[in-house]
């Protein structure tokens, strides 16, 4: 999943960014709407966290220009305790939820996968489930015939991309983007690396590699 962080606070950017990083998403942290707009127009994002006041101008602005373009990317707005007026605006203008700065990490991340699981209904509250596969969003935890298997973020993340395209390709690039944001350096090999892993654990038919394509999660598994 790829994030585009809006947010001009340093100390507060870093922090989420820091955060949400811990917990395999790749984050695009902007701090002002002219580079948020640029990053909008060259990546398919997931959702935006997006702080209201910023140096260039309001983030609800940028949202309403993303609407009226008919963006329909989920966006979280971010605003200062006592500002109720931007709640308002922020819903009315379209964004899917807000959260009070300054917030607890853990209540973005479970707003983040509640707003996942309205997007894709593959997921349901109790885990997603494909097959002999079952995994957990909340505590990135996965079972394979019911017994607990050691993935790590990264990992974990693909499968769960890949099972919520269940029956469909997921190019590689894809992938790559789902887990590195653009200040990462990415090593050519990296998702193959992540996938060697996952077959060690899961059994090397649960993923197929589409030569020059990408990879794919068989439908008779769901
Ligand atoms: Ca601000």
């Amino acid at each position: 999943m790829r994030i585009l962080l809006v947010e001009d606070d340093e100390m507060f950017g870093e922090a989420t960014k820091a955060g949400l990083e811990q917990e395999a998403y790749a984050v695009d942290w902007a701090t002002e709407i002219e580079t948020a707009k640029a990053a909008l127009t060259s990546y398919d994002y997931d959702i935006v966290l997006l702080d209201i006041g910023l140096p260039d101008g309001e983030g609800t602005s940028l949202l309403k220009e993303l609407r009226g373009q008919r963006n329909g990317v989920p966006v979280v707005i971010m605003t200062a305790r006592d500002a109720l007026s931007d709640k308002i605006t922020g819903l009315d203008t379209g964004a899917d939820d807000y959260l009070v700065k300054p917030f607890d990490l853990d209540e973005l991340y479970a707003r983040i996968r509640a707003i996942s699981r309205r997007k894709d209904r593959a997921s349901i509250a109790s885990g997603i489930v494909c097959g002999d596969l079952r995994l957990d969003p909340g505590s990135l935890k996965a079972w394979h015939n019911n017994l607990l298997i050691d993935l790590g973020p990264k990992e974990f993340r693909i499968l769960q991309h890949l099972i919520e395209k269940v029956g469909k390709i997921v190019q590689k690039e894809k992938l790559q983007e789902m887990l590195y944001s653009w200040d990462h350096e990415i090593e050519s090999n990296a998702i193959e690396v992540h996938m060697h892993r996952i077959r060690k654990k899961l059994g090397k038919d649960t993923i197929k590699t589409i030569r020059g394509v990408g990879y794919m999660i068989e439908e008779k598994r769901k």
